[in-house]
């Protein structure tokens, strides 16, 4: 069950009803005029989807901002110039980019808040949905929890990378004493940030189980 606080309610039962498909009138309806932020593995795995360099996509695809985030800039995905500021990915069809779209879009219509900073065993987290008045989703019957939500969006190994890079950004002394703008943007930009173990997918146990493939 929701707790209606506005358009997020907080999910207390982790359910929710909800379906997306291209027969709703409000198909593609929320793929424009976004602030859709970027984690690093949103970038690896959009890069190698659309066979571009980590700078070549950075400079193509991605507004950096400055923020007042401990020093690390804001990455946004930039929305094309055209009337309605559509992704630059939509297409008639949907998302072109589907199966390496965004952490962001993939969790949507429910949103995540996580804590985890260094020394912490676990992840905290919190759930809620996201219902804006376009979306026509909330409408359709099919049920969800959290887990299945998460399983089904592919969300495993993006939430693991993500909490990882959250680590790095919550903690005030990651960059060393002289931390600026300018080293932080430095580190978003080095191929290091970009390197993911092919050995074993981090996000499995050590007896090989796993909820999701990836394509690292
Ligand atoms: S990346 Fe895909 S799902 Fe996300 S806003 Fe753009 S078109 Fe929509
Ligand atoms: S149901 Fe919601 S998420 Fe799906 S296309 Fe419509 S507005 Fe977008």
């Amino acid at each position: 069950m929701a707790i209606a606080t506005g358009p997020f309610q907080y999910l207390e039962d982790k359910t929710f009803s909800f379906a997306c498909h291209a027969g709703l009138a409000c198909f593609n309806e929320c793929c424009r005029d976004l602030k859709l932020v970027l984690t690093p593995y949103d970038i690896l795995r959009l890069k190698k989807h659309l066979g571009l360099s980590s700078l070549d996509f950075l400079d193509r695809y991605v507004d950096i901002e400055t923020g007042a985030h401990n020093n690390f800039p804001g990455v946004f995905l930039k929305m094309n110039e055209e009337e309605g500021r559509p992704c630059p990915f939509v297409t008639p069809a949907g998302c072109r980019v589907y199966p390496d779209r965004p952490g962001a879009c993939r969790t949507y219509p429910i949103g995540r808040g996580s804590s985890k900073t260094q020394g912490q065993p676990a992840t905290r987290e919190i759930f809620f949905t996201v219902r804006e008045d376009h979306c026509r989703g909330f409408a359709e019957p099919r049920s969800w929890s959290v887990d299945t939500w998460m399983a089904d969006q592919g969300l495993v190994p993006y939430n693991y990378f993500n909490d990882l890079w959250m680590e790095i950004i919550t903690h005030k002394g990651s960059l060393g004493p002289e931390t600026t703008w300018t080293n932080s943007v430095s580190l978003f930009r080095k191929p290091a940030s970009w390197s993911v173990s092919r050995s074993r997918p981090p996000w499995k146990n050590k007896f090989g189980r796993t909820t999701k493939p990836c394509c690292v």
